[in-house]
C-alpha cells in the first residue's frame, strides 16, 4: 500500500492520484482472553507485515480490526492460525470500496456544480465544506458567524461557526469538534449537517432555541484540514496531521495525543512513524494549539464534544488513567441518556463509559484536556459503524448518522443548559 508514496518520495516529484490498495483486506480478530491480547500485541509491535490497526487491542471481549496489505495476507493468516486466533474478513476488497466511494463523490460534485446546492448526504472536499460554512453564515447572519481561529501546518485556514443569540463575548459556551482524525469522514460530514440543523431548528425546536438563549455554540467541522485534504488526494486512510518530523522521514502527529494532559503517557507513541505519535511536545501541532489558545482566551466553555469514528461509543474522561474522573457519576448518567436518545431514532446501539476502558487507554487527548482544564461536560463520540465499513461508511448513512447523533448531542447540551456552573 505504501509503494507509491515511497516511489514519489524517491523521485521527489508530485504524485497524481491516490494510493492504491489492490488486494488489501480488513480482518477482524476475536479477543477472548488476556493471553490472546498478548499474542495480538506481537502483531502490533511487528513492523514486518506493514499492518494498520483500525481498532487496536484493548480488553478482551472487544475485537481488533486490522488492515492487512495484500503482500502480508499469507504470513498474517499463517500467524493467526498458528496462534489459534479466530478471525473473519470484514472487508474483502478494500480497493473496490475506495473506488466506489470516490466515484460517488465525484459524481456528487458534478451534480452540485450544476444545481448549486450542497448535498448533505454526500462527502465533500475541504473547499466545499468551507464554502457551505460561509453560505450558512451569510444566510443566517443574525445567528451565525464564521470565525478564523488559526491555520494548519500547510497554512490552510481553520474556521469555526459561532452560533450566538446574545450580546457579550463571553457567554457560557459549547465546543463541538470534528475531523481531528482525517480519515473519519463521517465526523466532518455530521458536523456540517449539524450546522445546518442548528440554523434550521432555531426558533422552531424549543430545545435548541432555549440552549442558544443561554449559551453560544462553536463548531469546528474540520480540525485537521491538511489531513483531510490528504485523504482525498493521496491516502484515504490517513489519520494524523501532515507536519514534518525532524530526523524522521515519517510524517505527521496524532492530533488526539498532542494535548497538554498526561502528555506522552499511556496509549501514545514516541515513534514518529506510529499512527499514535504524540509529537515532540504538547501543543507542538498548530492545529491543536489554535483550538487551545481560542478556548483559553474565551475562558467560559462548559462543554466539549469531540466527534470520531468508528465503533458506536459515547465516552467521557479519563483516557490517560483507569482512575475515575471526579464527575463520573453525572457524566455517565448524562451519556446514558444521550445514548438512549440517539438509539430512539433507529435503534443504533452505543456503548457508554470512560475512554480508557471503553475504547483503550489514550493520553494527550482533547476530551481529557478539556475536562482537566475546567470543562466538566467533556465527551467523545465514536460514530457508526461497528463492523462492516469502518472508516469507509457509505454516504447513504451520513444523514441517518447525523440525525441520530444530533439527538444524543442535544441531550448533552440540554443537561449543560440546566446545570451551568
Ligand atoms: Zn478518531
Amino acid at each position: 500500500m505504501k509503494w507509491i508514496l515511497f516511489f514519489g518520495a524517491l523521485i521527489g516529484s508530485g504524485i497524481s492520484g491516490r494510493e492504491k490498495c489492490f488486494g488489501d483486506q480488513v480482518f477482524r480478530i476475536n479477543v477472548r482472553n488476556g493471553d490472546e491480547i498478548s499474542k495480538i500485541s506481537q502483531l502490533v509491535n511487528s513492523n514486518n507485515f506493514k499492518l494498520s490497526f483500525w481498532k487496536s487491542p484493548s480488553t478482551f471481549g472487544h475485537p481488533v480490526d486490522v488492515l492487512v496489505p495484500s503482500v502480508s495476507l499469507q504470513p498474517v493468516r499463517a500467524f493467526l492460525k498458528s496462534q489459534l486466533l479466530e478471525y473473519s474478513v470484514t472487508i474483502e476488497d478494500l480497493q473496490a470500496l475506495l473506488d466506489n466511494e470516490e466515484k460517488e463523490r465525484q459524481h456528487n460534485e458534478g451534480q452540485e456544480r450544476n444545481s448549486n446546492n450542497f448535498n448533505y448526504g454526500a462527502y465533500h472536499s475541504l473547499e466545499a465544506i468551507y464554502h457551505e460554512m460561509d453560505s450558512i453564515a451569510q444566510d443566517f447572519s443574525g445567528l451565525v458567524s464564521r470565525v478564523k481561529i488559526g491555520h494548519s501546518f500547510e497554512n490552510r485556514s481553520m474556521y469555526v461557526l459561532k452560533f450566538s443569540t446574545g450580546r457579550g463575548s463571553q457567554r457560557p459556551a459549547i465546543w463541538l469538534n470534528a475531523g481531528i482524525h482525517s480519515r473519519e469522514w463521517i465526523s466532518q460530514a455530521t458536523a456540517i449537517w449539524t450546522a445546518r440543523k442548528i440554523v434550521t431548528d432555531y426558533g422552531k425546536d424549543p430545545a435548541i432555541t432555549s440552549i442558544l438563549e443561554k449559551m453560544d455554540i462553536f463548531l469546528l467541522p474540520v480540525a485537521n484540514p491538511d489531513g483531510y485534504v490528504y485523504t482525498q488526494t493521496q491516502d484515504r486512510l490517513w489519520r494524523k496531521s501532515r507536519s514534518l518530523n525532524p530526523g524522521s522521514s515519517c510524517i505527521g502527529t496524532d492530533l488526539n495525543r498532542n494535548w497538554n494532559v498526561s502528555f506522552a503517557g499511556k496509549g501514545a507513541s514516541d515513534d514518529p512513524c506510529s499512527e499514535a505519535y504524540h509529537g515532540t511536545h504538547a501543543n507542538s501541532e498548530v492545529e491543536v494549539k489554535s483550538v487551545v489558545d481560542f478556548i483559553q482566551k474565551h475562558r467560559n466553555f462548559k462543554c466539549f464534544i469531540d466527534l470520531h469514528s468508528y465503533s458506536q461509543l459515547l465516552m467521557y474522561p479519563y483516557g490517560y488513567t483507569f482512575n475515575k474522573a471526579p464527575d463520573t457519576k453525572e457524566l455517565d448518567e448524562v451519556a446514558r441518556r444521550a445514548a438512549k436518545a440517539l438509539a430512539s431514532l433507529s435503534g443504533t446501539e452505543y456503548r457508554v463509559g470512560p475512554i480508557s476502558t471503553t475504547i483503550y487507554p489514550a493520553s494527550g487527548s482533547s476530551t481529557d484536556w478539556a475536562y482537566d482544564n475546567g470543562i466538566k461536560y467533556a465527551f467523545a463520540f465514536e460514530l457508526r459503524d461497528t463492523r462492516h465499513y469502518g472508516f469507509l461508511l457509505p454516504a447513504n448513512q451520513i444523514i441517518p448518522t447525523a440525525e441520530e447523533t444530533w439527538l444524543g448531542m442535544k441531550t448533552i447540551m440540554e443537561h449543560v443548559r440546566d446545570h451551568l456552573y
